[in-house]
């Protein structure tokens, strides 16, 4: 019954979900969930088209951050097995930027882990945005943590297309997984993106303990901020960190969750990124039925993806064709 009633209104753009129809749809079990996939796919093709994104990233500074987020290995306070490595070489990152346009990528997003960008990285970056734009018809997307209004000027003014910056969890929840920062700190990182002209592109992580309500707390805490592209994680618990011990969620539960997303942000591009491979498993063919159209190729920044081949074959299989979105 909801299924129908949202059918009609967001096929044609009529009135959004609203919060208590998606705490609705996120808990529909068992025979109604192919509707449900079914329903996020027909709302990606007529809201998004039939174009998958394909994407890659490159951790340019691995390691050592200062902040204390709960699910990251990269944080200093937890003692994982991760190797800090200091800012790459433009060359080297020139080099696998090129990598990822021969297989289709189109976006190539630069990732440092750091709370945010002093002067002498935004000096690097700026160097490195324009070593990509001169090698490669790449679009360039950063992710460097916490921005001021000139920071997000300069990268907008260097033709940085889309800037990452994740909420990670719905406002209720962020306090049990981060104390360093807050989230009314990244939501303020997410406007001056926005504000600045660049596109916002910023997602969560699912699998942290949250429950359902507050995954639809951050679905609709994203929307709020018109988002261009909403990353899905899938907590991957990594050694050595608090989340370490976190049970995986189930592949159907992240297929719904994929959905979810769908028809509570429609018009996004929407990306199943880190613990895909984990997470989803067999059902990484029905997570893109289910409304996504992005996807990472290559490596995450701390863990591995699968063969960029296989993906290629999914998309192919799946009749969905590789290009830019939007
Ligand atoms: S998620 Fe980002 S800010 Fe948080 S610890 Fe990891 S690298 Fe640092």
């Amino acid at each position: 019954m909801i299924l129908g009633d949202l059918e009609e209104r967001l096929l044609d753009g009529g009135d959004p979900i609203t919060f208590d129809e998606a705490l609705d749809v996120a808990g529909l079990e068992g025979a109604e969930v192919p509707a449900l996939i079914s329903l996020a796919h027909r709302v990606r093709l007529a809201r998004t088209g039939p174009g998958v994104e394909l994407e890659s990233i490159i951790s340019a500074k691995t390691g050592a951050c200062p902040e204390d987020c709960h699910f990251c290995s990269q944080s200093r306070h937890w003692r994982t097995p991760l190797l800090p490595e200091p800012f790459i070489d433009v060359q080297e990152m020139v080099g696998a930027a090129q990598a990822a346009e021969a297989l289709g990528s189109t976006e190539f997003c630069i990732v440092l882990a750091i709370r945010g960008p002093d002067d002498r990285v935004m000096e690097q970056v700026l160097g490195a945005v324009d070593a990509l734009h001169a090698s490669t018809g790449m679009r360039v997307a950063c992710s460097l943590g916490i921005l001021d209004r000139e920071q997000a000027a300069a990268l907008a003014a260097a033709g940085v297309h889309r800037y990452n910056h994740n909420l990670e969890a719905a406002r209720s929840f962020f306090p049990a997984i981060c104390s360093t920062h807050t989230w009314e700190e990244r939501e303020a990182t997410c406007r001056l993106v926005v504000a600045s002209g660049m596109g916002l592109c910023s997602g969560g992580i699912v699998g942290m303990g949250e429950t359902l309500r507050q995954r639809v707390e951050l679905a609709f805490e994203l929307a709020a901020l018109g988002p261009r592209e909403v990353p899905v994680n899938f907590l991957n618990p990594r050694p050595g960190t608090p989340l370490q011990d976190r049970p995986l969620i189930g592949a159907l539960e992240a297929v719904k969750t994929i959905a979810l997303f769908r028809l509570v942000l429609p018009d996004a591009v929407i990306r199943p990124a880190g613990g895909r491979e984990l997470i989803l498993r067999d059902l990484q063919a029905l997570g893109m039925l289910a409304g996504a159209n992005a996807l990472i190729v290559g490596n995450y920044l701390t863990t591995l993806g699968r063969s960029p081949d296989d993906d290629l074959r999914m998309l192919a299989d799946l009749g969905m064709p590789v290009g830019r979105l939007g």
